[in-house]
């Protein structure tokens, strides 16, 4: 397996301990009552684990890729909501902390790290979450402030957020990729919380559409550059991208663990339902699959944390996460049989929730575009 350093291990350690002891036991009963988790992200807080970014550009300290990616994985394990719902809170963590304003900054941050402010960041309109240049959502500078019309869609965390990241294209340039980033504080006169979209798993998370009407924010809201917000917008989508690949395999892992529980406890004529090879092999193979996948998914994390270029390797990444988390979520509920398909087995909710992650932060469709694109453009050398 991956080779972490001994405070990787121990900081995974840590999580583990803390996902076995306090989010295991209850996962099933709060993924029925449907009731966003507040408790554990206050508890993941006070526990330290919200103070690291996904960026590789930031000089604070404590802030490291693969402690994110550890993180994110061994967290979605216990309940793949959470990782959904912290995702896009390290996204926007992670403008803050690099391309937000000194004063917003020092604002904001203590409270991100304790867990009291959590965020979303929000670029996908109705027009298509794929294409997230061809936006309609304006901003348009009045003296000192700045005034947002639009919708996003599908937006996590949406009406529980206390701040979004938005993407808005910025009125004084017509150029297609002349957009820009704001925050937007969820109290702003002007932000609407529309409906609540009822969606096949993570149920502890909220999904819904949020519309900023004339909403005025002040001129120091601005995230970045004005109309350079193209390059935000990859580099925060490269991160979603590793980041809900972490999820998956939290969640392809829990798949594996239940799959051989269930077949090592289960008898027929006096033999476990595992001795059998029709069992044995498809265990064989998820556990294959998913340590490449966790094996690719720290070598990206690792070209991240170390400023080295990676959006082709995260793209095909996050193709190889939909495919393994979702084959090893059907195969460990074949493996229940019917208890498998059952609103009280656990691996019910993993095949769920693995079916989110396909399309969130880019559909397996999406990242193939942006990974046959690159290869049909540059020598494969490149990447091998
Ligand atoms: C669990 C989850 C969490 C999400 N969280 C957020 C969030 O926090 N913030 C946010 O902004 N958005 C979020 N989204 C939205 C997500 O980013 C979009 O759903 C995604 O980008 C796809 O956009 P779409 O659903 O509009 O599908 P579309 O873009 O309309 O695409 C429809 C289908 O066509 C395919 N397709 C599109 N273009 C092409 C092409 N050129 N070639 C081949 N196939 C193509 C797509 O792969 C897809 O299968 C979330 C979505 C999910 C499911």
């Amino acid at each position: 397996m991956y080779d972490f350093t001994q405070e990787q291990l121990d900081f995974r350690k840590n999580i583990r301990e803390f996902v076995d002891k306090e989010v295991l036991p209850q996962a099933q009963r709060i993924d029925i009552s449907s009731k966003f988790p507040y408790q554990i992200i206050k508890r993941c807080g006070e526990l330290g684990f919200l103070d690291h970014l996904f960026s590789s550009e930031t000089n604070y300290s404590n802030m490291e890729v693969t402690r994110g990616v550890i993180f994110l994985e061994e967290i979605s394990r216990g309940l793949g909501s959470l990782g959904l719902i912290l995702c896009p809170h390290f996204q926007g963590t992670t403008l803050l902390s690099t391309a937000a304003s000194e004063s917003l900054r020092t604002e904001l941050i203590k409270q991100v790290y304790t867990g009291e402010k959590l965020f979303a960041y929000a670029i996908s309109e109705a027009s298509g979450g794929t294409n997230a240049l061809d936006i309609a959502t304006i901003a348009v500078r009045d003296g000192a402030e700045w005034v947002i019309n639009g919708t996003k869609c599908w937006i996590t965390n949406a009406g529980i957020a206390d701040g979004y990241f938005i993407s808005a294209r910025t009125a004084s340039s017509s150029q297609r990729r002349s957009i820009s980033f704001f925050y937007i504080d969820s109290s702003d006169i002007g932000v609407i919380h529309r409906e609540r979209n009822k969606m096949i798993g993570c149920n502890n998370s909220v999904m819904g559409t949020v519309q900023f009407k004339d909403c005025r924010i002040p001129a120091n809201r601005l995230i970045g550059i004005e109309n350079e917000g193209y390059t935000l917008m990859k580099d925060t989508l490269n991160q979603g991208r590793l980041g809900i690949s972490a999820v998956a395999a939290g969640i392809a892992q829990r798949a594996l663990e239940l799959a051989i529980t269930f077949s090592g406890s289960r008898k027929y004529y006096g033999r476990k339902l595992s001795s059998n090879q029709g069992i044995g092999f498809p265990i064989a193979e998820m556990y294959a699959h998913i340590s490449a996948l966790k094996n690719t998914l720290y070598h990206t994390a690792s070209l991240c944390e170390n400023k080295k270029p990676y959006s082709v390797e995260v793209s095909a990444l996050k193709i190889l996460a939909n495919e393994v988390c979702s084959q090893a979520c059907q195969q460990a509920q074949e493996i229940h049989g019917a208890y498998g398909l059952s609103k009280d087995s656990e691996i019910e909710r993993c095949l769920r929730d693995s079916y989110m992650m396909t399309t969130a932060e880019g559909t397996t469709q999406a990242c193939k575009i942006a990974v046959a694109s690159a290869l049909s453009n540059q020598p494969l050398e490149q990447y091998f």
